[in-house]
């Protein structure tokens, strides 16, 4: 299915679900976001409550969440915010990571709050580093393209 990262599908009413729903395609069939798999998360990160499809990236396991592009700052809300980072810190635990992507702009959260990445594919990698600043502890995080 031609489908743009970030982009509403052809098929998709929005507010509404999706149009072919009874023909639609195999990888659309074989999807489970998250929060479907999940059944101890909260009803508030249902995507129609939260905006975001949550989803496991296969070879890292890490999280990518994608903000419906008609709400692109509700992961900046809260509690989804705390809740963001909260759940960041779990991830950590196990070496797994959390992405933000609203379209293709991505922000790392980390269990000191959001860390801007940029423009990235989720193929793509990232180095964190370390800093220490007046207020303490934070990152800076930096694409690294896929391939390299
Ligand atoms: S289920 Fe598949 S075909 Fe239907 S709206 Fe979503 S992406 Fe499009």
């Amino acid at each position: 299915m031609p489908k743009v990262a970030g982009k509403w599908c052809q098929h998709c009413a929005i507010g509404s679900g999706c149009k072919t729903y009874d023909t639609r395609p195999q990888q659309c069939r074989a999807f489970d976001c998250v929060w479907v798999q999940d059944h101890e998360m909260a009803e508030a990160w249902k995507p129609e409550h939260s905006k975001i499809v949550f989803s496991v990236y296969p070879t890292t396991g890490f999280i990518y969440g994608q903000v419906d592009p008609g709400a692109p700052s509700a992961w900046q809300k809260q509690p989804l915010l705390n809740g963001l980072i909260a759940w960041s810190a779990k991830l950590l635990e196990e070496r797994r990571h959390l992405l933000i992507f609203v379209g293709s702009n991505a922000t790392l959260i980390m269990p000191t709050g959001p860390v801007p990445i940029g423009p990235m594919s989720p193929a793509d990698g990232f180095i964190i580093r370390e800093t220490f600043t007046a207020k303490g502890k934070d990152y800076i995080a930096t694409r690294v393209a896929s391939g390299r």
